[in-house]
């Protein structure tokens, strides 16, 4: 491992992740991935472990450990042998709460951050929409200033409609942070319709139970299974005046943000699933030989192989040296979105070789080789596409 960015705690941590991730997650992934669920109780077993805070505060029931605790945990959760678990868990510990601890006032933390830590409660995050996935901007669920207001501290609530989609999560979360218009595009022609659309949003966090929030499906998808994902809908849904999270209309830049540590993270998994692929098709390729096998190691499997690992360690540097300056406290957008693209791409590259090299025997239905090619397709599209990766990198560098 980079040992120039892990020291002998972030070791010791990763060793007790790894015989978490042997002893409790990887003897059950299938019928999870079967199920197409993993019970919510891991959520509250990791919680119980400290591995859904590592880097939040003590006084929230976080354990006050740097990023690179949560790249571990990150690199250790992919062995686990599926990818939906890791994403679910990213989800709620590094997407969906970052921006209640950066954004939320004290109360909205011990209402929602410190138990998400412990795992009592799951947290999900709606930015995406029928209409509106890559383009942020043109989302349309609005959340209205409410003429008859609940009872709330500060009196004002607000009333939401709207769809989102895609939601990971989303059927056994007990709250959403969620994106919504609190402006309409407006009258004032000083400004762009564009930055009219910046403007309006803001984020809210509404609890599941509230009536008019309503889980409409649940989406079916081709890979990671065993992460539920969610079509959520919300009708005339009433919330109170500190259900809003953060500053109202800043919820553009506050999701532009949290995006940001969302795609690193995503990196990090990505590229720690492509390294376990390969250490299962060397161990294969391996055994194959040992017992006579069909498979003959030719030189083009090898420089296969070599080619893997070259990949992978080229995306693996670049996402630590971005994970360093996003520690401290750097906000590297290019970096980010250029170790997103390249792991998301190496991670599908090196599960789309494995199976070449695996033939028939990795391609039945809930081989793990099959499996991560399927999860590892969805790395180049959930939390930004590539062409989006590849537009934002266009414009840091000033390419448009
Ligand atoms: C497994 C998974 C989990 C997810 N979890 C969540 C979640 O928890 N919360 C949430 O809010 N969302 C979630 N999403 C949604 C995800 O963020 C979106 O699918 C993604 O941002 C793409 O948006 P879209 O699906 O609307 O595609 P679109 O934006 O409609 O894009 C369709 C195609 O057009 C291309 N395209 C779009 N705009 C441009 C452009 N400007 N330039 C070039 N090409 C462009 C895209 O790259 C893509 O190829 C998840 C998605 C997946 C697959």
């Amino acid at each position: 491992m980079g040992s120039r960015f892990f020291t002998a705690e972030h070791e010791a941590l990763r060793e007790r992740i790894r015989g978490f991730v042997r002893a409790e997650l990887a003897p059950h992934v299938d019928e999870w991935e079967a199920r197409e669920q993993f019970p919510r109780e891991i959520f509250k077993r990791m919680g119980e472990l400290g591995l859904l805070g590592l880097r939040y505060p003590e006084e929230y029931g976080g354990q006050g450990r740097d990023y690179f605790a949560a790249v571990v945990l990150s690199e250790e959760l992919a062995r686990c042998g599926i990818g939906g678990l890791p994403m679910a868990v990213a989800v709620h510990a590094e997407m969906a709460t970052p921006p209640i601890f950066q954004f939320g006032t004290e109360e909205q933390k011990q209402r929602y951050l410190a138990p998400a830590i412990r795992g009592e409660k799951v947290a999900c995050l709606g930015i995406t929409e029928p209409n509106a996935g890559s383009d942020v901007a043109a989302i349309q669920t609005t959340a209205r200033s409410d003429s008859q207001p609940i009872a709330s501290k500060d009196g004002a609530g607000w009333v939401i409609n709207g769809r989102k989609i895609f939601i990971t999560n989303g059927i056994q979360a007990d709250f959403i942070t969620l994106l919504a218009r609190t402006e309409s595009a407006g009258t004032d022609l000083a400004r762009t319709d564009k930055q009219k659309s910046y403007d309006g949003l803001s984020l809210f966090l509404v609890d599941k139970g509230t009536p008019g929030f309503e889980v409409a499906r649940k989406v079916e998808k081709v890979g990671m299974r065993s992460s539920d994902t969610a079509e959520l809908v919300f009708e005339d849904c009433r919330v109170p005046g500190d259900a809003l999270l953060g500053q109202q209309g800043r919820g553009f830049h506050q999701i532009m943000w949290e995006l940001q540590g969302e795609r690193l993270i995503a990196a990090a998994g990505a590229v720690a699933t492509a390294g376990h692929i390969l250490e299962l098709t060397v161990k294969y390729v391996g055994e194959r030989q040992r017992s006579g096998g069909r498979l003959v190691l030719s030189q083009t499997a090898a420089h296969t192989l070599a080619e893997m690992a070259t990949r992978i360690e080229a995306a693996r540097q670049l996402t630590y040296a971005t994970a360093w300056k996003f520690a401290n406290n750097l906000y590297p957008v290019k970096e980010i979105s250029m170790a997103k693209l390249i792991a998301a791409r190496t991670a599908f590259w090196v599960a789309d070789r494995a199976l070449e090299i695996h033939g028939g025997d990795g391609c039945p239905k809930g081989h793990p080789i099959e499996r991560f090619w399927r999860d590892t397709r969805l790395n180049r599209i959930a939390g930004g596409t590539d062409e989006i990766m590849l537009e934002i990198i266009s414009r840091e560098l000033e390419l448009r």
